[in-house]
């Protein structure tokens, strides 16, 4: 893309949205216009360099506003969090269909020439999932129908509005179906927290306060996947240029482990061991999850490639930092 092309990230605010800001900014785009919802006191990453705008995108009239005059958009705006967030906020979760129409309304009236999505790892049928040691999930297997309730429906559907406003209206879109992501910038506490940063958070708090315990949501033998935050802004952007690209696609890691181990590396980072308390009841999704990343790499020849290890030693430092200077303040 042209650096002078007209770019607008709505969600920008949030720990994707800001890394991407962040690196077009580095790349030299000029015309970048960043849309959040919240204070731009409490952006992650917030640029004075470029156009912020603080806006409510479940009305028409604001996603009509942002897109004018825009030639392409990438849509990461969305209510949510980790599990314990999603599980318990079907509604709220399911109340970002009004993002994803408004701004498809607003980008084929207003003549958009790309438009990207962040869906989910979430659309992906439950009945694949039921086994830590899953098949890694292919594209699809997101039919028939069967994602997580509210999140999962939400995003399924606002992938399926894309397609129809290509095939119908003729506007390009791009949807990537995010597995985990995980990097500094992001929320580490207050209940929107995913897995990588949780298991900081407490592993640090284990070692400030001499309490060497840490409280695990389900039996750890659950298995994931994790993709660090460069690999999904660069595959976002890879995705969104690509012309072979014109179905949803995977963007995650492949290196699958299940939560007891990343346990154990965030322990091996902090150089300490911890006593191990599960908690059963609490909120912990599918029994096993992974994303198989042969189409992405038959079509973009790339695939997200940070080893765990490395990708978290990056977010332990940033979460540590963030804790501790809190702590002094
Ligand atoms: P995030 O919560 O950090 O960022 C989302 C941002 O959207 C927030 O800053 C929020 O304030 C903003 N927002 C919410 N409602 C809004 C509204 N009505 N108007 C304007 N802004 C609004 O989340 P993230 O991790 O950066 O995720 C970005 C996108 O990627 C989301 O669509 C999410 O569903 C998707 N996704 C993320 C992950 C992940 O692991 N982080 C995984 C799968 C999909």
């Amino acid at each position: 893309m042209d650096k002078k092309t007209k770019i607008v990230v709505c969600g920008a605010g949030g720990f994707i949205g800001g890394h991407l800001v962040a690196d077009l900014l580095r790349q030299g785009y000029t015309n970048i216009r960043a849309v959040d919802l919240k204070p731009a006191a409490d952006w992650y990453q917030p640029f004075d360099q470029v156009d912020n705008l603080e806006l409510d995108l479940q009305e028409k009239e604001a996603c009509e506003s942002v897109v004018a005059g825009q030639d392409v958009v990438y849509n990461l705006a969305a209510d949510m969090g980790g599990m314990g967030f999603i599980e318990l906020n079907k509604a709220l979760c399911m109340l970002s269909v009004l993002i994803n129409t408004h701004l498809l309304v607003a980008a084929r009236k207003l003549g958009v020439s790309r438009f990207f999505f962040a869906s989910s790892a979430c659309v992906y049928a439950a009945d694949k999932q039921t086994r830590p040691d899953v098949s890694a999930l292919r594209e699809e297997d997101a039919y028939p129908a069967m994602p997580e309730d509210g999140y999962g429906w939400e995003k399924l559907f606002s992938e399926r509005m894309c397609r129809h406003f290509t095939e119908d209206f003729g506007l390009v879109t791009r949807v990537a179906r995010y597995h985990n992501v995980y990097g500094p910038h992001g929320t580490y506490d207050g209940g929107r927290e995913k897995a990588p940063a949780a298991v900081c958070r407490k592993v640090i708090g284990a070692k400030l306060s001499g309490n060497h315990e840490i409280e695990i949501w389900g039996d750890g033998h659950q298995t994931r996947s994790f993709q660090y935050i460069d690999d999904c802004v660069l595959g976002t952007q890879k995705i969104m240029e690509s012309d072979v690209v014109t179905m949803p696609i995977n963007l995650g890691s492949s290196e699958m482990v299940t939560i007891n181990q990343l346990v154990d590396i965030v322990e091996e980072i902090a150089g300490i061991k911890l006593e191990r308390h599960y908690k059963l009841s609490a909120p912990k999704g599918v029994k096993g999850r992974n994303s198989d990343n042969t189409l992405i790499q038959k079509l973009l020849r790339w695939e997200p490639s940070t080893p765990l290890r490395v990708g978290m030693e990056k977010t332990y430092r940033w979460i540590y930092d963030q804790m501790t200077s809190a702590k002094c303040a």
